[in-house]
């Protein structure tokens, strides 16, 4: 199997050093308005902060995957006697919040690492040096493409059970 190779886009988040600005929110949702940068509202950007001052917390979250259903059991972290809300970590836009959902139309939002940027805009913006932007090349082992045959067949597979289109196949190529 042939190996191709893969750029790896990865953000580093120093929760220590955030302060809570929000330059990074207000960069990410002005470059994803439309037309780009004609507006600024943070419920657009795909990098939002769990912002709690009195309790000196200060949390960049990216958006990630869409998810359809809500979890049914949920995480607490604490960490170095910081209680976190559940759900704070999570990167999904879910239906048991308002969190990485576009405000005009409620679609999901992902982040995109703003597509052909140089680096990042939020980590461009990010005077404290909180998020710091890394790239690597790993090598994959390329996916067969399966052909047109091979592709029907795993449809009828996936729908009626290998046995019976292995039966069907044997009787076909018996006409046959
Ligand atoms: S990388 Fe770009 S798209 Fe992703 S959160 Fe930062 S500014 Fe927004
Ligand atoms: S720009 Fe940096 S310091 Fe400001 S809120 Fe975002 S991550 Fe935190």
């Amino acid at each position: 199997m042939s190996k191709t190779k893969k750029k790896i886009k990865v953000i580093k988040i120093d929760v220590d050093k955030c302060n809570g600005c929000r330059a990074c929110e207000m960069i990410c949702s002005a470059f994803h308005a439309s037309p780009k940068y004609s507006s600024n509202n943070p419920q657009r950007s795909r990098i939002r902060l769990i912002r709690d001052p009195i309790n000196d917390k200060y949390l960049p979250v990216y958006a990630g995957e869409y998810t359809a259903s809500e979890c049914k059991g949920r995480d607490k972290y604490v960490i170095d006697g910081k209680e976190y809300a559940e759900c704070d970590f999570c990167r999904a836009s879910c239906p048991s919040r308002d969190l990485f959902k576009e405000p005009d139309s409620g679609l999901p939002l992902k982040c995109d690492m703003c597509e052909d940027e140089e680096e990042p805009l939020c980590v461009t913006w990010c005077l404290a040096k909180a998020l710091v932007y890394e790239e690597r090349e790993e090598e994959r082992e390329e996916e067969p493409v399966l052909g047109e045959v091979e592709t029907g067949l795993e449809a009828l597979v996936n729908k009626h059970g290998l046995q019976k289109v292995v039966d069907t196949v044997a009787r076909l190529s018996k006409k046959g």
